[in-house]
């Protein structure tokens, strides 16, 4: 997908303040954050949305949720913090790649 923002963050050809990145994942900070930590965990492969997801997909999304209690702990949110994937247009997805919002306040 070239024109997709968070595809470009993936492949490094935009800058984000990145907390993680592994083969298949990476994580960076949200530029508009609703806490005191705000960042967005995204599958490196592009898929529109939740509702895009398929049953190759089960790993990418267990590896999502998997590293969010991990990351949020790293980045200060050890006594907990909420997830959030907004899912198509109704469900108030602006960036159609999909994602999990983690954020908190410390
Ligand atoms: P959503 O409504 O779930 O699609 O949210 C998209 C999120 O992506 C919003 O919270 C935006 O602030 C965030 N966002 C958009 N562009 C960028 C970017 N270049 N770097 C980091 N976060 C972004
Ligand atoms: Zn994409």
């Amino acid at each position: 997908m070239s024109d997709c923002i968070f595809c470009k963050i993936a492949a490094g050809q935009i800058p984000a303040r990145k907390v993680y990145e592994d083969d298949a994942v990476v994580a960076f900070h949200d530029i508009n954050p609703a806490a005191d930590v705000h960042f967005l965990l995204i599958p490196k492969q592009h898929v529109d949305s939740l509702a895009h997801c398929t049953a190759e997909d089960e790993a990418m999304l267990g590896r999502l949720l998997l590293l969010a209690p991990k990351l949020a702990a790293e980045q200060g949110l050890a006594a907990g913090f909420k997830t959030g994937i907004n899912t198509g247009r109704g469900g108030g997805q602006e960036v159609f790649h999909l994602h999990v919002h983690v954020y908190g306040n410390r």
